[in-house]
């Protein structure tokens, strides 16, 4: 959770992104990953999304703040460990990236649709 300030947009969120995001973005090619709300928001590749496990936090991005800073079955925890093993984390504003992402021809899926496969 923050505030940045964008050269753009000026003050406002933003989006927490891994290296391989930021070169997509850098290429100006819609960014591709898996998009993760949990005390703020995740953007990150496939492969961080699978390599780190964040497919088994999918639960904690349901909570709301307040219960998120109750656990204490140790997710938090796990969730944390990821989050900074995240390779070359860089925030980025959330409005460029909402109209990076508006960009793409495949914007007629429901971007908010939680992709469970593990169920
Ligand atoms: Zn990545
Ligand atoms: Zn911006």
């Amino acid at each position: 959770m923050g505030i940045m300030i964008c050269r753009i947009h000026g003050r406002g969120g933003f989006v927490e992104i891994c290296s391989h995001v930021a070169k997509q973005i850098e290429q100006r090619s819609v960014p591709r990953g898996r998009r993760l709300a949990i005390m703020g928001t995740l953007f990150v590749c496939d492969d961080c999304f699978e390599s780190l496990g964040f497919e088994r936090f999918a639960s904690l991005a349901e909570l709301p703040m307040e219960e998120l800073v109750e656990l204490t079955d140790g997710r938090i925890e796990a969730f944390e460990t990821a989050y900074g093993a995240i390779e070359g984390r860089r925030t980025f504003c959330s409005r460029c990236f909402a109209e990076l992402e508006a960009q793409s021809p495949a914007a007629s899926a429901p971007a908010a649709a939680p992709e469970d496969q593990a169920r």
